[in-house]
């Protein structure tokens, strides 16, 4: 019997009475371990309704007692740490050691939102003009709604609710379909840590439910993860219906390697940025750039390297490098790439089918002399297929990062300062890796995609986070003189 995934409505855990329903599965095995009602408009709605009904008393709360929930939170998500990152595992695939890294970056943001007081501190300027004082405050804005993407099913959620939370906001999180039971775990652990009823509540489904999410009039907020196309969607969509929105979406992240690079070290970090999570990362490295002379003897030890990991089914298994992709279809959609390589005359170097039925494998591939306007070059595969072009020097490096249509991630293979110095000045993309594969911001700092790897202003995580859920409000103040009153500066002395 297979369990059916609840919804979380004003503190209560519900069966949901939608009469269509996706199928969750376990990537490993290929077996589907739960169902995930996808919800109707009416139940969206009554769902979104709850969270506007708790939104008085909590916005009211001092921000001091909602930023003590988060700390209560903290500890209880570090008691279940290891049955987290196994939830992780079993609905994503991803290997336990990733989980675990994962549970620990979504762990950095609850530490970072029980801080977030400290950042809702206004600005004063006493006696801007003669006998006025101007101060602003920040007020939570309202309604938040979180959609995210299957790929981070544990950390995504934890980038949106616990800042929303603590600025005073109330909050509905639409869990990707493919992966939410990490979610119902993280709902169950707040309710644990205190948080009051309606505050947190998580509806369920795909496009309808939404669409409601996107367009409610008790909606002021919109957080989306997940592919550039439907970022952009929700993103027209929402801010046309009056809402704030951050929307965060794919990527093509280039890996830079110099002639001067310590190669063991690059060969090392392209292989982790390429295939860890099985290449379903936003910030994965997809292209590496060879500069002058290095790509050969850089293709032969990459495919040496990436050759040897170990590639597997990760469900409780410790011994995995490279886990299996979330779907079957996508394994098809990736490995459809390898076929579209050979037909654009570039050469597959390291191919990782398996003849694996069960699960969802595909061991990292490599693939050399890609060309700038290849598929493989421009379109995101979201799976374990580095692409190698070649470029002359940097500057040729550089253009090719100009025309690409995103703007995540890049980083730069380098002994030479300057060369850095050029590469952080000039990449056309807002995360920038100097010897490091993964350049992820961790919680302290934004989340700064450009191009269309973002839609909006401020970016998820980090201050510009407290900016999206807050709304300022300005008050200049003066207070009228009594006649018996002196009118010096008591502070100053005069004698
Ligand atoms: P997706 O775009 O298919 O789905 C994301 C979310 O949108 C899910 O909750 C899904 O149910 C919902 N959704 C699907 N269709 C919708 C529609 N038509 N209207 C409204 N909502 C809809 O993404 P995914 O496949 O789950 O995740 C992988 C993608 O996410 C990749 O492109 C990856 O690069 C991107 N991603 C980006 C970042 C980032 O920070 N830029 C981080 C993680 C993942």
């Amino acid at each position: 019997m297979v369990t059916s995934v609840p919804l979380f409505d004003e503190g209560k855990w519900r069966i949901s009475s939608a009469s269509a329903t996706a199928e969750v599965f376990n990537p490993s095995t290929g077996k589907v371990i739960a169902e995930v009602p996808l919800c109707d408009a009416a139940e969206t709605t009554a769902v979104i309704e709850s969270a506007a009904r708790a939104l008085p008393d909590w916005s009211a709360t001092p921000a001091v007692e909602r930023a003590r929930v988060m700390f209560k939170y903290r500890q209880l998500i570090e008691e279940n740490f290891e049955e987290l990152a196994a939830i992780v595992t079993r609905e994503h695939g991803k290997t336990l050691s990733e989980s675990r890294a994962e549970v620990q970056r979504g762990l950095e943001m609850v530490e970072f939102a029980a801080g977030v007081p400290a950042l809702l501190m206004g600005d004063t300027l006493p006696n801007i003009a003669a006998g006025v004082d101007a101060e602003t405050m920040r007020h939570p804005v309202g309604v938040c709604v979180g959609i995210t993407p299957y790929n981070f099913p544990f950390m995504v959620p934890l980038w949106m609710f616990p800042v929303a939370i603590v600025c005073g906001n109330t909050f509905v999180l639409k869990p990707s379909e493919k992966v939410p039971l990490s979610s119902v775990r993280l709902g169950e652990l707040l309710q644990q840590a205190g948080l009051p009823d309606g505050v947190f509540n998580i509806v369920h489904g795909g496009k309808t439910c939404a669409d409601v999410l996107l367009r409610h009039p008790s909606v002021a907020a919109i957080s989306f993860v997940g592919s550039t196309a439907i970022a952009k969607s929700i993103y027209e969509t929402g801010t046309k219906h009056g809402k704030r929105v951050q929307a965060a979406g794919g990527a093509k992240n280039h890996l830079v390697i110099m002639p001067d690079a310590d190669l063991e070290q690059s060969v090392k970090a392209l292989s982790a940025s390429a295939y860890g999570c099985a290449g379903q990362r936003c910030m994965a490295g997809s292209v590496a750039v060879a500069v002058g002379t290095i790509g050969d003897q850089l293709v032969h030890e990459l495919c040496a390297y990436a050759g040897a990991l170990r590639v597997g089914p990760t469900d409780g298994q410790e011994d995995v490098d490279v886990g299996p992709l979330i779907r079957r279809e996508h394994l098809k959609r990736v490995t459809s790439y390898l076929d579209i390589a050979t037909e654009e005359g570039a050469e597959v170097a390291l191919d990782g089918r398996t003849d694996d039925d069960d699960g969802f494998l595909l061991g990292p591939c490599v693939v050399d002399r890609v060309k700038a306007g290849m598929r493989l070059a421009r379109e995101e595969i979201f799976g374990p297929v580095l692409s190698v072009v070649r470029a002359a020097d940097l500057e040729d490096a550089l253009a090719i990062g100009r025309d690409c249509p995103y703007g995540n991630g890049a980083s730069i293979f380098t002994r030479d300062g300057y060369a850095a110095r050029e590469f952080k000045q000039h990449f056309n993309a807002g995360m920038i890796g100097i010897n490091v594969g993964v350049p992820a911001p961790m919680a302290w700092f934004p989340f700064t995609g450009w191009n269309q790897s973002f839609f909006g202003d401020l970016h998820i995580q980090g201050t510009e986070s407290v900016h999206f859920y807050t709304r300022q409000k300005m008050t200049l103040t003066r207070w009228f003189r009594s006649a018996d009153e002196s009118h010096h500066d008591p502070v100053w002395r005069t004698s």
